[in-house]
C-alpha cells in the first residue's frame, strides 16, 4: 500500500543513517535540497526510488527513507532506466559524481540521453575523485596539478551541459549546493517534468579540491528573460567558462518518452497479425 505523506516536511525523507561524508562536504547541500524537493512534491517514499553508482556522493540513498539501490561504479543510469522501464508508476532518480557519470558512465549517459526516459539524474560535481582521494576527473580543469598530474592535467575539461544539450535532453539545468533552496526547486521541476531530466549540481570538496570560494564568485543565476525552449542560447550559456551559470538551461515540454513508447507497444503487440505478418516475409 502507498505511503502517503500529508504536509510531508524534509525530515520525514531521511533515514536513520547519518552521512558520513567529511565535514563541510557539498554533498551535505545536495542532500538537503533533495529532502525539501521531495517534500515539496509530497512523494511517496515507498513509491520512489533512488539509484547511484560508487563514489562518495553515491553513498546518498543511504540516508534517504525511500527504496535505494547502491550500485556499481558508472552503472546507475542502465539501472534507473531499467527500473523505471519495468515500473513506470515509481519516481526515480539517479544520483552520483563526475567520475562515475562522465567517465567510466560516460557510455550510458550518452544513450540515456538519447531515449528520453523518464528519469531525474542529479550529478555532484567536484571536479575530482573525492572517494580515492584526489585524483583529476573528466572536469577537472587543464593544468590541474594533483598527486595523478604532478606537472598538470594535459586533458582538456568535459563540459557537462553543453554535451547533454547536444544530445538532445529534455531537461537540462544546474544548481549549486551552497543553494540548497534554488537547488530543491530544480530537483521539484527536474522531477516533475516528463522526460530525461539532468541536473548538474556544483558540489565542492573541501578536502581534495576547494572550489566553493571559486564558485561562490562565479554561480550567476540564468536570467528570467532567458527563453528555455531555445537550445542555441542555452548552449550559449554552457560554454561561458568565466560564469557558471545556475537555472535551467533548457525544456522541452512535449516530447514523447521511451517508457510510455515501449507501453503503447506492448499493448499494439497484443493485436499483432503473427500470421499475416509470416505470409507477407516468411
Ligand atoms: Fe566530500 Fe571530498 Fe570528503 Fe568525499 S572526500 S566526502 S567529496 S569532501
Ligand atoms: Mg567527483
Amino acid at each position: 500500500m502507498t505511503q502517503t505523506l500529508i504536509n510531508p516536511t524534509p525530515k520525514d525523507y531521511k533515514s536513520e543513517v547519518k552521512p558520513t561524508w567529511c565535514p563541510g562536504c557539498g554533498d551535505f547541500g545536495v542532500l538537503n535540497a533533495v529532502y525539501r524537493g521531495m517534500a515539496g512534491l509530497k512523494l511517496a517514499p515507498d513509491q520512489t526510488v533512488v539509484v547511484s553508482g560508487i563514489g562518495c556522493s553515491s553513498r546518498f540513498p543511504h540516508f534517504l527513507k525511500t527504496f535505494g539501490f547502491h550500485s556499481v561504479h558508472g552503472r546507475a543510469l542502465p539501472v534507473a532506466q531499467g527500473l523505471k522501464m519495468a515500473r513506470p508508476d515509481l519516481t526515480v532518480l539517479a544520483v552520483g559524481g563526475d567520475g562515475d557519470y562522465f567517465s567510466i558512465g560516460a557510455g550510458h549517459l550518452l544513450h540515456a540521453a538519447l531515449r528520453n526516459i523518464d528519469i531525474t539524474v542529479v550529478v555532484m560535481d567536484n571536479e575530482i575523485y573525492g572517494l580515492t582521494k584526489g585524483q583529476t576527473s573528466p572536469t577537472s580543469p587543464q593544468g590541474h596539478v594533483t598527486k595523478s598530474t604532478p606537472y598538470g592535467l594535459l586533458a582538456s575539461q568535459f563540459n557537462p551541459i553543453s554535451t547533454v544539450l547536444s544530445l538532445n535532453v529534455s531537461f537540462v539545468a544546474r544548481g549549486y549546493s551552497a543553494r540548497p533552496k534554488e537547488l530543491a526547486a530544480l530537483v521539484e521541476q527536474g522531477i516533475q517534468h516528463k522526460g530525461f531530466s539532468f541536473i548538474h549540481v556544483l558540489s565542492p570538496c573541501p578536502t581534495f579540491y576547494h572550489t566553493f570560494d571559486a564558485w561562490d564568485a562565479a554561480v550567476t543565476p540564468i536570467s528570467e528573460e532567458h527563453d528555455r525552449s531555445d537550445r542555441g542560447k542555452a548552449m550559449l550559456l554552457a560554454m561561458e567558462t568565466e560564469k557558471q551559470y545556475t537555472g535551467i538551461f533548457y525544456e522541452e515540454k512535449e516530447r514523447p518518452t521511451m517508457d510510455q513508447a515501449a507501453h503503447q507497444l506492448v499493448q499494439q503487440s497484443k493485436e499483432f497479425d503473427i500470421a499475416a505478418y509470416m505470409q507477407r516475409y516468411a
